[in-house]
């Protein structure tokens, strides 16, 4: 995308000279129609470019068992027994939830490194990381992960190259079943709302949308069978929000160090009109150095050619 399509920036306060207008997209996973194939995780690694190491079979259908740098995007599966004892699969297709409010973006302080396009897309630029981490502590979902090789923080894109020109994500494309759809963010409200009067006309009551309030909504949207408890998906936070550590970084404790630094540099200010530069006065200035001997003028550096 163009630097035009850029609404936000990390570490940085000044408003972008121009800003495209452009609709909201999203993403739309529909957890009731997933079957668990990993086409997805396929295609997203075919599309990126990326070669995770071969893992370990752990006796669980989860491969990789977590995100890394070289994998944006994992199958997560639950075995859950509803209060009426049916055995239920429930599969998430966990990464990067393009929040309206990132709090990656907030914690990050290297200016320009985590962006956000003006159609809602969340991206980072890797040369402009500095692999601090902060990013992590600031995703209230757990997703970004530090390099090994380029101590650089990777997460999805939401394809955000194949978005600009037009395509959707390869997820999107790979799906076998459907379970994954992308437009605008009210086409994918919509769409969602039929599915959620499916769910419910097959017993599944508490079936709804997950489309978090606490980070001001994501880009990347569920349908849950059961909305109403959205950690029974490995862990799906119930109520997601930025972490009070990144809101103290940035509401109170960073202007107060400004504040200081401010001080400091005022009082120093003051001190140089007032007093003066710093003089060392003539007593005061070192008279040589004890430690350093003087070489006896008897001695003479041995040199071979010369006839002792
Ligand atoms: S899910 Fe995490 S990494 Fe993705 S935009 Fe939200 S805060 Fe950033
Ligand atoms: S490609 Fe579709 S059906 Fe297969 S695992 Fe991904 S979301 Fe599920």
């Amino acid at each position: 995308m163009a630097s035009q399509d850029i609404i936000a920036r990390s570490a940085t306060t000044t408003p972008m000279p121009s800003v495209r207008q452009m609709d909201d997209v999203a993403k739309l996973i529909d957890v009731s129609k997933c079957i668990g194939c990993k086409a997805c995780q396929v295609a997203c690694s075919e599309w990126n470019e990326l070669r995770d190491e071969v893992g370990h079979n752990h006796g669980v259908y989860d491969n990789p068992m977590d995100l890394t740098a070289e994998s944006w995007t994992v199958m997560r599966f639950t075995e859950y027994e509803s209060d009426a004892g049916n055995l239920e699969w429930l599969i998430r297709k966990d990464g990067c939830m393009h929040c309206a409010e990132p709090g990656c973006l907030a914690a990050c302080p290297s200016p320009g490194a985590i962006v956000k396009y003006a159609n809602g897309i969340v991206d980072f630029n890797q040369d402009k990381c500095i692999g601090c981490g902060y990013c992590i502590t600031g995703c209230p979902f757990n997703i970004p992960r530090i390099s090994q090789k380029d101590h650089k923080a990777y997460k999805c894109s939401l394809c955000s190259d194949r978005v600009s020109v037009g395509l959707e994500p390869a997820c999107v494309k790979t799906c076998p079943t459907g379970a994954i759809v992308f437009g605008s963010k009210e086409d994918m409200k919509e769409h969602a709302a039929e599915r959620i009067v499916d769910l419910k006309s097959r017993g599944f009551e508490n079936a709804g949308l997950y489309d978090p309030q606490g980070v001001g909504g994501t880009h990347v949207m569920y349908v849950l069978h059961h909305a109403d408890r959205p950690s029974l998906y490995a862990g799906l936070p119930d109520d997601p929000g930025i972490s009070p550590m990144v809101s103290l970084w940035k509401g109170v404790t960073k202007p107060l160090a400004l504040l200081g630094m401010g001080l400091v540099a005022l009082f120093g200010f003051f001190h140089y009109v007032r007093v003066g530069p710093n003089r060392v006065e003539e007593d005061e200035a070192p008279q040589g150095d004890a430690t350093v001997h003087k070489v006896d003028p008897s001695v003479r550096e041995f040199d071979p050619k010369s006839p002792s």
